[in-house]
């Protein structure tokens, strides 16, 4: 018989893994799926870790992944994703905005044959105007690198075996996730939910980690932005060459010496215009950089398979 096995990456949930964990096990019970819960403990402060071990013990199908310190969500679901044994993997928060009704229709969708099943958002919940329109923007902008519109993409998905040992094969360190599951093709299918409230605890996402998540992610996943380097260089010859016809009009009608402003602003628009290029050419670098570096992409200090200790057996850094 097959198996489910269900990652679900925390970072200082400690409200909510007995909770996850206990809806979880009756839903999927229920279903009658045979299951597996991976949870990866993205270096919490809190007592997390502590939870995870609890229900460790009260339930064997319970894989416990505890990292060294906090390497970010992508990092916990790839982490989730090496550990787990079963035939179908899905990926979901451990907070239960996804909801677990919706894993059981994605299990009977793989079962029909689909591989690689995405979970939509219906809507995008409360955000702010500012929060909407830039996200608007980043997903415009990952939708085109995927040709998938990302408008409403989420981390709740479900894939076949195959489709996560694609994934892992991929060697970048910097990777996301969301797209990535596009990008790796495979018989696809979407599934709609309501994301739903979360019960306790509070978002991890301030603005600040948002705005660089963004940009971290339109970097790793597309070259883009270094197009937009060449599109406004082009814009700035197009605007130099109207300024030079201009200026020999007023050259040969004698008028030259006034045009000290245009000078100046000029001056100010290329050389803004350089330094933005600079930065968007060398953030990319800095990113080379990192990979080529090949540091791994997490490291687990402990792992617990329900009630047992099972450090020895696994990989331990995602290489
Ligand atoms: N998370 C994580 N590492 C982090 C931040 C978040 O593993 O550094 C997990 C978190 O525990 C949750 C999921 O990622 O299971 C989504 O986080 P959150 O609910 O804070 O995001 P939101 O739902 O507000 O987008
Ligand atoms: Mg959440």
């Amino acid at each position: 018989m097959s198996r489910l096995s269900v990652v679900l990456p925390a970072y200082n949930e400690e409200l909510m893994v007995a909770k996850t964990c206990r809806v979880l096990r009756e839903v999927l019970t229920e279903a009658g799926i045979s299951y597996e819960l991976v949870l990866v403990n993205d270096g919490s402060r809190d007592n997390t870790w502590e939870e995870i071990v609890k229900a460790g013990k009260k339930d064997p199908n319970i894989l416990g992944v505890h990292f060294s310190r906090n390497f970010g969500k992508e990092s916990a679901v790839f982490a989730g994703l090496a550990q787990a044994t079963g035939d179908v993997v899905a990926v979901m928060d451990c907070d239960l905005q996804h909801p677990p009704e919706t894993l059981v229709e994605m299990y009977h969708l793989w079962e029909q044959g689909y591989e690689v099943i995405e979970g939509v958002k219906k809507s995008r919940g409360k955000e702010g105007f500012l929060h909407k329109k830039s996200a608007g923007f980043f997903y415009g902008i990952m939708s085109k690198a995927t040709k998938v519109d990302m408008q409403n993409a989420s981390d709740f998905k479900m894939m076949d075996r195959k489709a996560v040992d694609s994934i892992l094969s991929m060697p970048e360190r910097n990777m996301f996730f969301r797209a990535t599951s596009s990008w790796v093709g495979y018989h696809t299918t979407y599934v709609k939910f309501e994301v739903q409230e979360r019960e306790a605890g509070e978002s991890k996402w301030s603005t600040w980690s948002l705005v660089k998540y963004a940009f971290t992610n339109i970097v790793a996943f597309t070259t883009l932005p270094l197009q937009f380097v060449t599109v406004g260089g082009a814009i700035c010859f197009l605007c130099s060459l109207v300024l030079i016809v201009y200026s020999l009009i007023q050259y040969f009608t004698g008028h030259a010496v006034a045009g000290y402003t245009t000078l100046l602003i000029v001056l100010l628009l290329i050389g803004s215009a350089i330094m933005m290029s600079l930065g968007i050419i060398g953030y990319y670098i800095a990113k080379i950089y990192e990979e080529t570096k090949r540091r791994p992409r997490y490291i687990v200090s402990k792992i617990i398979r329900g009630s047992e200790d099972a450090y020895d057996k696994a990989n331990h850094d995602g290489r």
